[in-house]
């Protein structure tokens, strides 16, 4: 009676009883196997990778299992919600392309009926299963304040027990309910504790998705259930929201992991089936020898910002990220070349345990292949996506040479080993400037073959650059200039070369080669042919001309 009176003067406004939600909420109807859930951040406004890894877990898992993916957010941490944080998740995981089933679809809006999908309008909630664990003497007041916490703390450190608020040390856990109603009518504040039952001789087992079986000794904490501000824990929050919401599958950080005895005992007094769990790796970076955790503070590309402004495509990312979720991804790629990412099936137990480690050397060699396989024309779309808020130079000089940018972003696409010459968009410039007569007139850079002096090679311009025929086939093309090397001295092939290296100012490759430089300032391009078709008859005439001087 007198815990009632207890509940009843902490929550004067709640009226009704935990059976009002769970009875609320219709069980849902899931085929067999089928999982739900959930990617639930905190709206803080900064996108880390570490949450778009975590993020296509979940959604993976949910979706090739024919489950529910659906977004919580959990702000109740939070003093002050970075504004447009909802809309900016939503938007980051669909252009990575990943989209909800449920839960929130903007900063207001939400939509599935086992909202409402933010915690902090979930108070009443949260309130009314507090108010029923205090009437059944689960959970109680405490009126210590932090300081006398700490106190306890360093004491219990300088004895060497374990610190924290338990068993005798918790001085309000066994404080008569009529005790507590005078403090508390005295004005004395006062936070909510979990009673646990736990008893330290015990321990649970449990089998984590990743981690495999663990076992820990039972939660004798008794945790904060509910703060001073009238706000649950994420310890309370998660297991009513997970609970109500039909979450079979709690896929979160490995940082909650050492927190399971306490969410499995929440589980359990709260009178709850127990969730699966699946506690992912941390992303981490190798530094110098060590490995380290991803940085918001150090790493750049902790940011997702980052992947977009550098101009890795999102496929690229999300490949990546699989290749690190599952190592069998990169062997299952090379049998599916074609295959789409998603017919790619995700396996919990196999993941890395310890750490992800995340290299933007192997991100950079997943991307070279996957822009590898896209059509021209898609590769023209996105680079002048990427280019018109990142590079408005070479968005204009691209865009005012749309076929001529398609055909050299086509070479060498066919054929069982395409060009891999890019792996991010902000490197295209570099590779591709050449052929823009904007770009290559001012270059002031000429690369010649080590083969070959200035002199020589603007000899062989002179010659070439009479003889020179555009209208040929590849191979025609390469006859007529093997016949020009070969009357003007320079050997047909290194074979006859190395025979009587005295006999000859050089090889057909080093007329190739003065060829390419006076086309391209550079040594090491695609096929010479190829480009002298994209630029064009005028084009190749013109830099043979300027090349002499
Ligand atoms: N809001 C929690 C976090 O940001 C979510 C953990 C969970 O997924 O349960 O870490």
């Amino acid at each position: 009676m007198s815990l009632q009176k207890l509940a009843d003067l902490i929550f004067p406004d709640i009226t009704k009883i935990p059976a009002d939600f769970i009875s609320q909420y219709p069980k849902r109807e899931l085929k067999e196997g089928a999982r739900v859930t959930r990617y639930a951040p905190s709206p803080t406004g900064f996108q880390h990778i570490g949450g778009v890894f975590a993020a296509l877990v979940s959604e993976r898992i949910a979706h090739q299992s024919g489950g529910i993916f659906y977004l919580r957010i959990e702000d109740t941490d939070q003093k002050r919600e970075v504004e447009g944080a909802i809309d900016d998740t939503i938007a980051t995981m669909h252009n990575f392309g990943m989209d909800f089933d449920e839960g929130m679809t903007g900063q207001e809006t939400s939509k599935g009926i086992y909202g409402p999908y933010k915690q902090s309008e979930r108070e009443e909630i949260y309130k009314t299963f507090a108010k029923d664990l205090i009437v059944k003497g689960l959970a109680y007041p405490c009126f210590c304040t932090p300081e006398e916490l700490n106190e306890m703390r360093e004491k219990q450190v300088a004895a060497k027990i374990t610190p924290g608020c338990y068993g005798e040390y918790a001085i309000y856990r066994n404080l008569s309910a009529d005790e507590a109603i005078a403090k508390i009518e005295s004005g004395t504040p006062y936070i909510l504790r979990l009673k646990s039952p736990g008893d330290a001789e015990k321990r649970i087992q449990f089998t984590d998705l990743i981690k495999g079986e663990t076992s820990f000794p039972e939660n004798i904490q008794d945790v904060v259930i509910i703060k001073a501000d009238g706000l649950p824990t994420y310890h309370f929050a998660h297991a009513i929201d997970d609970h109500l919401m039909g979450t079979t599958t709690v896929i979160r950080g490995e940082e909650w992991l050492s927190s399971l005895p306490i969410h499995v005992q929440l589980f359990d007094v709260l009178g709850f089936e127990r969730p699966e769990y699946a506690h992912i790796p941390n992303v981490m970076k190798l530094d110098g020898d060590s490995k380290r955790k991803l940085s918001k503070r150090k790493d750049p590309e902790s940011a997702v910002s980052y992947y977009k402004e550098e101009g890795y495509p999102r496929a690229s990312v999300v490949e990546y990220l699989l290749n690190i979720i599952n190592s069998t991804f990169e062997e299952w790629r090379m049998e599916n070349p074609k295959a789409d990412y998603l017919e790619f099936p995700v396996a919990l137990d196999k993941m890395s345990k310890s750490g992800a480690l995340f290299d933007l050397v192997k991100l950079n060699d997943v991307s070279k292949d996957v822009i590898s396989k896209m059509p021209a024309e898609e590769v023209y779309t996105l680079y002048t996506a990427w280019a018109k808020e990142f590079d408005q130079e070479m968005y204009d000089i691209v865009t005012a040479h749309k076929e001529m940018s398609k055909a050299i972003f086509g070479i060498d696409k066919e054929g069982p080993k395409p060009r891999k010459d890019f792996g991010k968009w902000s490197e295209v410039k570099e590779k591709i400037c050449y052929f823009y007569n904007e770009l290559f007139s001012g270059e002031t850079e000429v690369e010649f073959p080590k083969t070959v002096t200035v002199e020589e090679a603007k000899e062989i311009i002179t010659g070439y650059k009479e003889v020179y025929d555009f209208n040929t086939t590849q191979e025609e093309w390469f006859e007529e200039l093997k016949a020009y090397a070969v009357a003007n001295g320079y050997a047909a092939d290194r074979k006859a070369y190395k025979k009587a290296p005295e006999a000859f100012k050089g090889m057909v490759s080093d007329v190739a080669g003065a060829v390419r430089t006076a086309l391209t300032h550079r040594t090491n391009t695609p096929d010479l042919y190829t480009i002298m078709q994209i630029i064009g008859e005028e084009e190749v005439r013109a830099r043979f001309s300027s090349f002499i001087g």
